[in-house]
């Protein structure tokens, strides 16, 4: 008798592995996977000025194809404790919904994963016919520096290569079976600098108020779209979040406003098209007479996408054999560790409903994880065929 998703969960969410706290959760998977034949590696990342954080990979079956579930096992703070109607880290089941921290995002999700992987092990004489494996880290909900990325260029130096993952984030929207996140926008934030002339504002003449032409500035790239969307996502999108001039007084023309902005980004560019394309549409909207400039902030989230073709039909299938469901496939929302898998192997994001993600009573129906569990243990008969 294997352990079900609700054992694994359980423990898990017992486990307050707040980020970058560990707090027994990888113990947790380490165990269950040892004892399954699964090589199981601990691989602990450093970097100045943040915490150490653990990680573990786990593989068993030294052949192709491989198959990798990936995901994370820190959570979000539980907020006021008292809010909860079960304790945050206590696991517990009520009217048939489990209560705790990270019970959608996403530690229900990797039990569904484990749960289903030691099924299909001990129905197929405890070897797949390729690989299985788990990446998971324990740093994604904070500054995620020691933990997909690094994790990811380990298991590249030792040789390890992917064929295809499963990230088991919260993909659903209402009801399990509705969305599978097949790609993700790419982000990227920049700063409008508009320099004018310091002055009196009675004599205005003496002075350059680059007030009015960041104005003028924001309506000319905000009204231009940056494209009609594509096959796969909704159209890009240019935000302005914030002005600013920091003058204090009624009676000085500034030297200088700023504006902040983010784009979503999709699949008809990269980061340097967009940056050269809105660059160009502000030169022109400049002219010879204002003095703008952008100072593009670092980003690491690429615009992603796996094209629906037979990896993403096996995983639909499993989910209309175990829901009746057949999911939409959704670029939508923010980005994930998704962006960084996407750059070694074709990856799709299904894991449980999203609704409650990182709110007080943060729950899941116990009944979900028995359907993701069947979801992911027909994605592994289909794929291991
Ligand atoms: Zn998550």
């Amino acid at each position: 008798m294997t352990a079900t998703a609700l054992d694994i969960a359980q423990a898990l969410l017992r486990c307050p592995s707040v980020t970058p706290a560990d707090a027994g959760a990888l113990g947790v998977l380490e165990a269950l996977l040892t004892d399954a034949g699964f090589a199981v590696h601990r691989v602990t990342f450093s970097e100045p000025g943040t915490a150490d954080i653990d990680n573990l990979y786990a593989r068993i079956g030294t052949t192709t194809p491989h198959l990798c579930f990936a995901g994370h096992t820190d959570v979000v703070p539980p907020g006021e404790d008292s809010a909860w109607s079960h304790g945050a880290f206590s696991g517990d089941v009520a009217d048939g919904l489990l209560y705790g921290r990270g019970a959608v995002d996403m530690k229900g999700g990797i039990a569904c994963a484990v749960a289903a992987t030691l099924d299909y092990l001990a129905a197929n004489g405890g070897n797949p016919k390729g690989s299985i494996s788990f990446l998971i880290t324990g740093d994604e909900e904070d500054v995620a520096v020691n933990g997909t990325v690094k994790l990811l260029q380990w298991a590249a130096e030792r040789g390890e290569t992917f064929d295809h993952c499963i990230v088991g984030e919260p993909s659903n929207v209402e009801t399990i079976g509705d969305t599978i996140k097949i790609g993700r926008r790419g982000s990227q934030s920049g700063v409008l600098i508009v320099d004018g002339q310091q002055g009196h504002v009675a004599y205005p003449h003496r002075a350059s108020n680059p007030v009015p032409d960041i104005a003028a500035l924001i309506t000319a790239l905000n009204d231009e779209p940056l494209d009609a969307g594509s096959a796969q996502f909704q159209p890009s999108n240019l935000e302005f979040t914030s002005v600013d001039v920091g003058n204090p007084a009624t009676n000085v023309i500034p030297a200088q406003a700023r504006a902040k902005f983010n784009i979503r980004f999709n699949d008809h560019h990269t980061q340097e098209t967009l940056r050269a394309l809105v660059e160009q549409r502000l030169a022109a909207a400049c002219g010879n007479r204002i003095r703008a400039r952008i100072d593009w902030l670092p980003s690491n989230a690429d615009v992603f996408v796996t094209k629906p073709g037979a990896f993403t039909d096996l995983v639909s299938a499993s989910i209309a054999d175990a829901t009746g469901r057949t999911p939409e496939f959704n670029t939508g929302g923010g980005t994930s560790d998704a962006r960084f898998i996407a750059k070694y192997c074709p990856v799709v994001e299904f894991g449980l409903v999203g609704q409650t993600m990182h709110q007080i009573d943060e729950r899941t129906p116990v009944s979900d994880l028995d359907k993701l569990t069947a979801i992911y243990r027909g994605v592994l008969e289909r794929y291991f065929k």
